[in-house]
Formats: C-alpha cells, structure tokens, sequence
C-alpha cells in the first residue's frame, strides 16, 4: 500500500497511512515523511503497535535520538521503568503502579500541561518528537498541538518587526515555577540553568518563519521580568487560539509526531487513578537557535 498523507485540517496536522512503522522504511517513505513534517508539523499514524525498540529504529531513519537523557530529568536513574533512549510519559512507577499524587516525578509532569516545545530547555532543542500510545485514559488525555508558523505569519508588522532579534532564556525552573512547583534540590537548580533562545526560528527547509514560545521561556535579554513575562504570555495566547490548535484524541497504537521547532504542545487532563502508558522517543536538533543564520 502506497503511503498517502492527508490534512485533518487545512495545513496543520494530517494523517499518513499506508506505513508500517513496526517495519524498516524505504527511503523514499522516509522522504516523503520529512516533506510531509515541513508541511504539516503534526503527523498521527494509526494502529501502530511498536514496540520500544521498534519506536526506536523508527525514530532513527530521521537522524540521532537526543542524547541528554539524564540532565535535568527529574526521574534518577534507579527508578527507570523504561531502557535508556524512551522516555515515560506518564503515571506509572518502576513497579508498574500509578505513582502517588505527592510524587515529584508527578510534579514535574504536571508542568506538561503547560504549552511548550520539547527541550527547549536545553542549549540544542529538540526536532522531533514521537509519541506512542499504548493505553490510553477513558476520559480526557488529549494531546493539542498549535501551529507556530501560522501564529508568527498572523502577528502584525509591528510586532514582527519587535521579535525579530529577540532572545529568550528558558528553563525547566520557569515552568515548574509557574505551577508553583519551587521546591527544586541544589542539583536540579544547577542543571535547569537557563539557555538562550531565538524568538524567532527560520525553519531550515521550508525558510517558513515560527514563534519559538514556550512554557519554559522566562526572559528576555535587556528586558525587566515583569515586561518579558507578561509579553510572553500575550503572545503565548495570541499563538494558542483555537484556529491555530489541533486536539489530538488518542487510540491506543497512535504514533503521533511534531516538529518541536515549529510547534507548541501541551497534555490535557485526564482521571489520575487510570493509567495512561505514552511512550516517547526524541529526535536531537542540530544547531542552536542563536546561531541561526539570519
Ligand atoms: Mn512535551
């Protein structure tokens, strides 16, 4: 069967069938995959029962798997539940039991909830990233994806012309700390150290610009706070209206893959008693945002 790509909604967000991802793909799949993440940002594939290894070779036809598997990740080592290159999203433990909600590996996910860009934390974020489904929640537990391409091109010039040069700090301290989760060790402190960011990126295919906004974001350079953050925040809300988000309802055995360079994202509630297994694996980037050339 021929793969085919088809938009859920016009330009963002699209459905590709005729792969099997538990399979090794042929080039021109892996090709017309890429074409079809620079134009639509979001891919969701259907009935794809991987496996972790399989998510994994999957997820290596498009390049390197990030390789910050343990900086500033929350969850130490010894409690694992996972091998190394898949991370656990969400509510289970080593011992396969939904986690307390006084945990901190809780905490830290909760902050998921908040609109963002995977890694952008970190001093190269991430290209993509692939989200498994293996059980799903009854209730709830949608995944929104907003498109930042459409967001950046429907600003006015004056703001446009505002953000061109602007660079943002972001770090896994200002997004925890928005949900009032503050009580981070010495060593967490150390590792969250803020990184320099573009506000906006030029995606390096398509030359499309984006707003590069997320939850981690928490200065401006040459700004005050109070001034960054409720700029931040504006432009956040201006990026996230609805005509810009796709709500991606989950099945079990969805694949579900964005482009964190031109995307945000966020988890959507769900009943904390029943499990909700999604399993990710993340695509390194390759340059720093700062040293895009302009
Ligand atoms: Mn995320």
């Amino acid at each position: 069967m021929a793969i085919s790509i088809q938009p859920v909604q016009p330009g963002f967000g699209a459905e590709v069938t005729g792969v099997d991802c538990c399979k090794p793909l042929s080039s021109a799949d892996t090709a017309a995959i890429e074409d079809g993440m620079d134009q639509y940002a979001v891919l969701v594939f259907r009935d794809q029962p991987l496996s972790d290894q399989q998510q994994i070779d999957f997820t290596r036809h498009f390049g390197e798997l990030e390789g910050y598997n343990t900086l500033g990740h929350v969850r130490k080592k010894d409690d694992a539940r996972l091998g190394a290159g898949i991370a656990d999203f969400f509510n289970l433990n080593k011992s396969s039991t939904i986690m307390s909600d006084q945990d901190r590996v809780w905490f830290f996910k909760l902050g998921d909830r908040l609109w963002h860009s995977d890694s952008s934390f970190r001093p190269i974020p991430a290209r993509y990233s692939l989200l498994s489904g293996r059980v799903i929640p009854s209730w709830g537990a949608n995944t929104e994806f907003a498109d930042m391409r459409a967001a950046y091109d429907a600003l006015d010039d004056r703001t446009k012309n505002e953000i061109e040069d602007l660079v943002c700090e972001h770090s896994l301290m200002f997004s925890r700390e928005a949900i009032g989760f503050v009580e981070l060790t010495d060593e967490e402190r150390d590792a969250f150290r803020p990184v320099r960011q573009r506000l906006v990126r030029i995606h390096p295919v398509t030359g499309r610009k984006s707003l590069f906004l997320s939850a981690h974001a928490g200065t401006i350079l040459g700004w005050t706070v109070p001034e960054a953050r409720m700029f931040l925040r504006d432009l956040t809300e201006f990026a996230t209206k609805d005509r810009f988000v796709y709500s991606h309802t989950w099945r079990i055995g969805d694949l579900v893959v964005w482009d964190n360079r031109t995307t945000m994202h966020r988890a959507r509630r769900f009943d904390r008693a029943e499990i909700r297994d999604v399993r990710r694996t993340t695509l390194a980037g390759d340059v720093a945002t700062i040293e895009q050339a302009a």
